[in-house]
C-alpha cells in the first residue's frame, strides 16, 4: 500500500531505439511531480537487442536481479525485433514478464475529448492476459503424406483465467460504468475458450470475493464480432478481458481508433510487481531524430503510479498530458505537429 512506503525506487530500461528517448521525458515528469511522491530514486538498467549486439546477451541477470530485489517498479523503453532470427537472440521483455510474473497487460485507451467537459468517444480498458495461449511457443514442424504440416499448442489453464478474471472484474467495479466484456471464441474452440470463459465469468462467485462484483455488468463477445463492435460502436466497450493472442490483436486495433500509437499507453502487472511499458516499438525508422512522442512513455508512468495507489501523481500526469494535446497543441509528428520530443516533454512539465 502507499502508506507503507517510505520511498519509491523505480527501474528504467530504455532499451532499444526510441526508448532511449521517451524513457528519460518519463523520467522528468515523474521527478516533477515532488511530494506526490514519496523520495524516488532511479536505477538505469540495461537490456535490449543493441546491448545483445554488444555482449551476447539480451538480458543481463543483474538486470533482473536489481528489479526483483531493489525497485518497486519499472519503465520499459522498448526492443528492437531483428527481422531475420538471430542465433541466441530472445526478447527481453518477453523474458521480464516470465521472470516478474507479469501476467496481466493492461491497456487503456482513450480518445482527447475536444473540451475537458465533454466525454471521450473512446475509452475502454483491454485486460490481456499475458503468459499463456499461443505464446508459450509450442510449434513444431513435421512431413505428413501431403507434405509439411505445422502444428502449435495453446495452452489456457484455469489459474491463470482465474487471476486475469480477476484483475479485470476489479477494475471493472472502479470504473463509474462497470462493465466487462469477456471476448472468446468458444463457438469454434470449446474446450480451451469454453475454459477460459467459463472460468473468467465464474470469478464473481469466488468465496473470497464477496459479492463485490456484484454490480459489476457482464457481456460475453465472440472475437470476431468483438472487433467489428470496437471498429463501429467503441463506445459500447468499458473493460475488455480476453486471452493472449486476441488480446494482443484487439489492442493495437483499439490504440487505431485514437490516433498515434505514441499516445496508448500500457503496464505488465503481476502480484508483487507493476512495470509500465508504452505500446508503440522502438520505432527504427526515426530513432535518433528527436521526434519521438513521449506522452505514451509518460501516461505508461501514470498508469504505473496509479497501479501502486499514488493516484493524485498519476492523475496530475494524465492532466497534464491531455492540456498538452487540447489546449498547448505541442505535437510531435506523428500527430501532424512539428516540435521535437523535448519540446513536448516542456510543455507536460510546465502543466505538471
Ligand atoms: P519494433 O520492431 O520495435 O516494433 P516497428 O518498426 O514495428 O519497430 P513501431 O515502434 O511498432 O515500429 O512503430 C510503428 C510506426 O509508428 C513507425 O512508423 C513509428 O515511427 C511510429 N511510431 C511508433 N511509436 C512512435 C512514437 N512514440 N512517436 C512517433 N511515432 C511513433
Ligand atoms: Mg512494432
Amino acid at each position: 500500500s502507499t502508506t507503507a512506503r517510505k520511498s519509491l525506487t523505480i527501474g528504467l530500461i530504455p532499451a532499444d531505439g526510441i526508448g532511449r528517448e521517451v524513457i528519460p521525458a518519463a523520467k522528468q515528469a515523474i521527478l516533477a511531480l515532488g511530494s506526490d511522491l514519496p523520495k524516488t530514486e532511479f536505477v538505469e538498467l540495461l537490456a535490449g537487442f543493441e546491448y545483445f549486439k554488444r555482449t551476447g546477451t539480451a538480458l543481463p541477470e543483474e538486470t533482473v536481479e536489481i528489479l526483483k530485489y531493489d525497485c518497486d517498479c519499472a519503465l520499459f523503453g522498448a526492443v528492437s525485433s531483428p527481422s531475420k532470427k538471430v542465433v541466441g537472440y530472445s526478447s527481453p521483455i518477453v523474458a521480464l514478464r516470465k521472470e516478474l510474473d507479469l501476467y496481466a497487460n493492461i491497456r487503456p485507451v482513450i480518445s482527447v475529448a475536444p473540451t475537458p467537459d465533454e466525454k471521450p468517444s473512446v475509452d475502454l480498458v483491454v485486460v490481456r492476459e499475458n503468459t499463456e495461449c499461443l505464446y508459450i511457443k509450442q510449434e513444431e514442424l513435421t512431413i505428413g503424406p501431403n507434405g509439411k504440416e505445422a502444428r502449435a499448442t495453446r495452452l489456457i489453464t484455469e489459474r491463470a483465467s482465474r487471476r486475469i478474471g480477476q484483475i479485470a472484474f476489479e477494475l471493472a467495479s472502479k470504473r463509474p460504468r462497470k462493465h466487462l466484456t469477456v471476448i472468446h471464441k468458444s463457438n469454434v474452440l470449446s474446450v480451451t475458450d469454453g475454459l477460459f470463459r467459463e472460468t473468467v465469468c465464474a470469478v464473481p462467485l469466488l468465496p473470497e470475493v464477496n459479492g463485490r462484483y456484484n454490480d459489476v455488468t457482464v457481456m460475453e463477445q465472440l472475437v470476431d464480432s468483438a472487433v467489428y463492435r470496437l471498429f463501429r460502436e467503441p463506445q459500447i466497450f468499458d473493460v475488455m478481458v480476453a486471452p493472449n493472442l486476441y488480446g494482443d490483436i484487439i489492442s493495437d486495433a483499439a490504440a487505431a481508433l485514437v490516433g498515434s500509437l505514441g499516445l496508448v499507453p500500457s503496464i505488465n502487472a503481476g502480484h508483487d510487481f507493476v512495470m509500465g511499458e508504452p505500446v508503440h516499438g522502438s520505432a527504427p525508422d526515426i530513432a535518433g531524430q528527436s521526434i519521438a512522442n513521449p506522452l505514451a512513455s509518460i501516461r505508461s508512468a501514470a498508469l504505473m503510479l496509479r497501479h501502486l495507489g499514488y493516484n493524485k501523481g498519476a492523475g496530475r500526469l494524465d492532466i497534464a498530458v491531455d492540456q498538452v494535446i487540447r489546449e498547448d497543441q505541442v505535437l510531435t509528428p506523428d500527430l501532424g505537429g512539428k516540435s521535437k520530443t523535448e519540446e513536448v516533454v516542456e510543455a507536460v512539465l510546465k502543466k505538471i
